[in-house]
């Protein structure tokens, strides 16, 4: 089976190929870390952002979605701390002149440490059989111990070194780590600098500093500032939540792993207002709920694991990520933040205007604290993908690519293929066509033969193969095919429209 760097690199050449991921500008050799989705992958990343639309707009009463501008007004940003603190620590290796993340750095020693550990459980557990008791070995045997204890000193002085914004005890932390640079492997290293990730420009046509706008680095601010708007109009009463889906900015140190971490990304976000003191209860049910989610996307739930977060951000007071095995290891998919009344209050501090809300019920006013879900789109769709690309080798010995996609992301859900390009099969494929057009995404194709075409369709991912017959012609059947078992029945091309309709609906996952 393919893992790793290599499936990686498969995924991605094969994102191209089929049109569903291209470089941005690509006739210009590119842009560092921005993409552009082809026909095949706006059709996924749609559907995407549908399924996850209905499921937080649709099917809960209390939440509703809204749509606000990318620019905001810089106090914004002044307010929510992004000017001061949206930082990451940088540091440069002097001889390769790469740029890295500091946190990252001392984060990926770790894990390697972490590694270490897993491999001697993994000896230990083959060593013993069914006796192994891995709980009991962890606590016991020494070098499992010995780093452990080397991790937990690291992450308890990188932890209050990032605190203090202690930038010299980060880069001491590098230096005594013996963290070298992958690239030169040197540890010439220069200081560890704050860089601020927001890009910005200018508004109008002065060019002063009054017009400096922002291009917004997360959604979320666009939905506080309006959320007594929508509570006003909607007549929304607290527990309630507010959707969105946008574009979002990021000036990111260091951009690789493909849409992993682009610096233009599109967000998925709700942030739900609460009453002060219930934030905790709703935490857990807002993780409960999102890692459902994501388990309902025909992923299996051992390739999904929650990190709780051990530096808070300044806003925080609980947090945890939802990590995904992508092809190069566990990383953040989406963010679960207990985000108290920090924005809410700090917008009201900036702004003047009261930003409390009137709780009939306990007939008292207060600024609501907020549980934010925040999920990166192109994060999803890596995964969606990663997950189901699959080379086969069929019982004949060919081969083939798949995209094993649940049938309700597929860009494409059903084809229509008349077997041959004459006879009338055309025009009788056309007919079929004409019905499932306007509730089914659709794609007629004539050109080669039919197990190409076939072929084509798996590599996208398409659930239904339509093909159109001499038989049709006689009796009005056609056989339909299914991507992952390669099996055909006949059905009535009457009957085409309602089948294909319910074997992708949501409810089928
Ligand atoms: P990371 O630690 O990976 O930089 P983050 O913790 O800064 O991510 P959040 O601010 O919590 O991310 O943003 C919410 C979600 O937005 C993330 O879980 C991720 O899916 C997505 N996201 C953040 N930055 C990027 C990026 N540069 N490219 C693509 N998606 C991103």
């Amino acid at each position: 089976m393919l893992k790793g760097e290599d499936l990686f690199k498969k995924i991605i050449a094969h994102a191209k190929e089929y049109g569903f991921i291209f470089q941005s500008s690509e006739i210009y050799d590119g842009l560092s870390a921005v993409y552009d989705y082809g026909q095949n992958g706006c059709a996924l990343k749609n559907n995407i952002k549908d399924y996850w639309w209905k499921s937080m707009v649709q099917y809960h009463e209390n939440i509703v979605g809204i749509d606000s501008a990318i620019f905001m007004h810089p106090t914004v940003w002044k307010a929510s701390g992004h000017v001061d603190a949206f930082n990451d620590p940088l540091i440069d290796n002097k001889d390769s002149k790469k740029r890295y993340r500091a946190d990252v750095l001392i984060e990926d020693h770790m894990a390697k440490l972490e590694e270490k550990i897993g491999k001697e459980v993994e000896k230990a557990a083959k060593r013993f059989g069914d006796s192994f008791d891995e709980k009991m070995f962890r606590e016991t045997n020494p070098r499992v111990l010995a780093n452990q204890e080397k991790i937990d000193a690291i992450r308890t002085r990188f932890v209050a070194a990032l605190d203090k914004n202690d930038l010299k005890d980060i880069k001491t932390l590098i230096e005594e780590l013996e963290i070298t640079c992958p690239i030169s492997g040197s540890r010439n290293w220069t200081d560890v600098r704050q860089f601020n990730l927001m890009f910005s420009t200018q508004m109008g046509s002065l060019s002063e500093d009054a017009n400096l706008i922002y291009l917004r680095p997360e959604t979320a601010q666009g939905i506080f500032v309006n959320y007594l708007n929508v509570q006003k109009t909607g007549r929304m009463k607290i527990p309630f939540g507010i959707a969105q889906i946008g574009k979002a900015f990021r000036n990111e140190i260091v951009a690789r792993q493909f849409v992993f971490r682009m610096r233009e990304f599109e967000q998925m976000e709700m942030q739900f207002f609460v009453r002060p003191g219930e934030e905790k209860q709703w935490y857990d049910f807002w993780k409960e709920e999102r890692m459902k989610w994501h388990k309902s996307l025909g992923i299996p739930g051992e390739l999904f694991r929650f990190h709780d977060h051990d530096k808070l951000a300044h806003y925080a007071n609980a947090a945890a990520d939802i990590e995904f095995m992508f092809p190069f290891g566990y990383k953040e998919l989406e963010g679960i933040h207990s985000r108290t009344d920090f924005d809410l209050a700090a917008h009201q501090k900036f702004s003047g205007k009261k930003l409390q809300y009137f709780d009939p019920e306990t007939n008292e006013s207060y600024v609501p604290y907020v549980v934010e879900t925040s999920i990166g789109l192109d994060r999803t769709f890596l995964a969606v993908l990663s997950h189901a690309y699959k080379e086969e080798t069929l019982e004949d010995g060919s081969q083939r690519v798949v995209l094993n996609l649940p049938p309700m992301l597929a860009p494409v859900k059903a084809a229509v293929l008349p077997l041959m390009k004459k006879d009338g099969l055309p025009e009788k494929a056309r007919e079929l066509m004409d019905k499932l057009k306007y509730d089914l995404m659709c794609r007629y194709e004539e050109k080669d033969a039919i197990g190409r075409r076939y072929r084509r369709q798996d590599a996208i991912g398409t659930p239904y193969c339509l093909t159109i017959d001499h038989q049709t012609l006689e009796d009005n059947t056609v056989t339909i095919r299914e991507r992952d078992t390669m099996k055909q029945e006949r059905i009535h091309m009457d009957n085409v429209k309602q089948v294909v309709l319910e074997r992708i609906s949501y409810r089928k996952g």
